[in-house]
C-alpha cells in the first residue's frame, strides 16, 4: 500500500498534521495553492493546551521569544470599566503553559515549514491548487494545478484537507457545511499606540462590551490589535478607509494625536461545522471542517487540537487499526467545534453586543460571581483555555 498521506494546504493545520506524521516515519506531500507561506494578519492566540501540544516540535520557546505571555484576560464594559479578570495561573497544575501566548500564526507556519524542510520525508509544493479530491480503491488521489498550468496527479493513502473554509477536500466528501453568516464585518487594525495609557489596568486581552459598538483590544510584541464590528452595508473602501480606523480607535480613547496604524484586516465571519469529517480515506481538518467568530480565539487552536487528533489517528491506522477508527476523529472533534467552540464564541459575541440593559447586568452578575469563586474561576478557564473539551471527548470512542 501507498505509505505516502497527501495534506491540502499549507495552514497551520495542515502544517502540524505533516509535522506529526513525519515524526512518526510517514510521509507526507503538502500542496499549498500559494507560492510561500503568506504573513497576513490573522490569528494570534495560543491557548495553553495547543502550547502543550507544540511542544514535541521545539518550536514552543521559539514562539514565547516572538510572542507576548499574557497572564489574564478581561471582560470590560465601555463605559464603566473591568468586569472580571480571569488568572490563567490558577491552570498551573493542569498544563505546562498557564497563560495565553499572543504570538502571530504565520511565526508559527514559518517554523513548521523550516522544520519539515530539513525532513526528507516530507514534500512541499507550494504554487500547486488542488482542483479535486477523490478516493480510487484503497487510494486518495488528488488533481492539482501547478503555477506552470499543467495537471498533477498525486496519489496516496490517506488525504488530509486543511485547505481552509473554501476546502474542495470539504465538498469532495459530500459534507454540508450548515450555520450562519454573521452579519458585521470584523475590521481588525493594529496600532503603536498603546492603549494601558488610557486603561491602566487593562490586560493584554480585553473584550469591551456595549450596547452600541463593542470591541476587542489584544496586545502583541509590536502593537495592539483592535477588533471592531462594522457596518456590512459599508463599500470594502468604506470599511478599510483610513479614516474610519481614526474614527473608531478614537471612539475606544480618545486622544489629541492621531493614530498610527500598521495593518487592517477586513473580514466576514461564519459559524459553520461540517456535517461529516470523512469519507473513507479523505478526511478534513480546520477552518476546512469549522468556521467560527473570533471571540475567544478557539478557530486556531481548535484546528491544531484536530490536526493533533486526526495525525494520530491515521498513525494509528497506518499501523493496522482498523480504517474506521477515522469515526473516533469525527465524534470527537466535531463534538468540540459544535457543543464548545460554536457555543462559546457565540456566547462572547453576546455577552459583547446585548443591547438588553437586564440581559446585559445579568451577563456580567454571572462573570463576577465566577471569578469571585475559586472553583468556578478554574472551571470557566478549563473551558475556555480548551482543557477541558480535549479530556472530554478523549473518553468517546
Ligand atoms: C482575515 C482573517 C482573520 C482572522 N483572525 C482571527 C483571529 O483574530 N482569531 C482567531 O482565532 N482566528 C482568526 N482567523 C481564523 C484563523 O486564521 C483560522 O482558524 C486558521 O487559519 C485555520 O487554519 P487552517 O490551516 O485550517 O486554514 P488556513 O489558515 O485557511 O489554511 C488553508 C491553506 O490551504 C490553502 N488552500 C486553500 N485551497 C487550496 C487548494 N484548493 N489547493 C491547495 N491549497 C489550498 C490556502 O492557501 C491556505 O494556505 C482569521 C481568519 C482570517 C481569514
Amino acid at each position: 500500500m501507498n505509505s505516502n498521506v497527501l495534506i491540502v494546504g499549507a495552514g497551520p493545520v495542515g502544517l502540524v498534521s505533516a509535522c506529526l506524521l513525519v515524526d512518526e516515519g510517514i510521509p507526507v506531500t503538502v500542496i499549498e495553492s500559494c507560492p510561500d507561506l503568506p504573513r497576513d494578519l490573522r490569528a494570534s492566540t495560543f491557548h495553553p493546551p495547543t502550547l502543550d501540544m507544540l511542544e514535541r516540535f521545539d518550536v514552543v520557546s521559539s514562539m514565547i521569544a516572538q510572542g507576548l505571555i499574557c497572564p489574564t484576560w478581561q471582560f470590560r464594559d465601555r463605559a464603566e470599566g473591568v468586569v472580571a479578570t480571569f488568572e490563567l495561573d490558577r491552570l498551573r497544575d493542569e498544563t505546562a503553559h498557564p497563560y495565553r501566548l499572543q504570538c502571530e500564526q504565520w511565526r508559527l507556519g514559518e517554523m513548521l515549514l523550516e522544520r519539515l524542510k530539513t525532513n526528507p520525508l516530507a514534500t512541499i509544493r507550494f504554487g500547486v491548487k488542488a482542483a479535486s479530491v477523490r478516493q480510487a480503491g484503497e487510494q486518495a488521489i488528488v488533481e492539482a494545478v501547478n503555477e506552470a498550468g499543467e495537471t498533477e496527479t498525486f496519489s496516496g493513502a490517506f488525504c488530509i484537507g486543511a485547505d481552509g473554509i473554501g476546502s474542495v477536500a470539504r465538498k469532495a466528501i459530500g459534507a454540508g457545511f450548515d450555520g450562519m453568516t454573521i452579519p458585521e464585518i470584523y475590521l481588525t487594525i493594529s496600532t503603536t499606540y498603546d492603549f494601558s495609557k488610557s486603561m491602566p489596568d487593562i490586560s493584554n486581552i480585553a473584550y469591551l462590551s456595549d450596547p452600541q459598538e463593542w470591541f476587542v483590544l489584544i496586545r502583541t510584541v509590536n502593537v495592539w490589535r483592535a477588533l471592531f464590528p462594522v457596518d456590512p452595508t459599508l463599500s470594502d473602501e468604506q470599511v478599510t478607509s483610513p479614516e474610519l480606523a481614526e474614527k473608531l480607535l478614537q471612539g475606544a480613547a480618545a486622544r489629541p494625536e492621531a493614530y498610527e496604524v500598521r495593518h487592517r484586516t477586513a473580514y466576514r465571519v461564519h459559524e459553520r461545522v461540517a456535517s461529516t469529517y470523512f469519507s473513507g480515506r479523505l478526511a478534513i481538518a480546520g477552518d476546512a471542517a469549522h468556521v467560527n467568530n473570533p471571540l475567544g480565539g478557539m478557530g486556531l487552536n481548535g484546528g491544531i487540537h484536530d490536526a493533533y487528533n486526526l495525525a494520530s489517528t491515521i498513525v494509528e491506522i497506518m499501523r493496522g487499526a482498523p480504517l474506521e477508527l477515522l469515526g473516533r476523529y469525527e465524534r470527537q472533534r466535531r463534538k468540540v467545534a459544535l457543543d464548545v467552540v460554536q457555543q462559546t464564541t457565540l456566547r462572547n459575541r453576546a455577552i459583547l453586543n446585548t443591547r438588553d440593559p437586564a440581559a446585559r447586568a445579568a451577563y456580567y452578575d454571572d462573570l463576577r460571581r465566577t471569578v469571585a469563586d475559586p472553583v468556578l474561576h478554574k472551571d470557566y478557564l478549563m473551558r475556555t483555555s480548551m482543557i477541558s473539551s480535549l479530556r472530554d471527548v478523549a473518553r468517546i470512542a
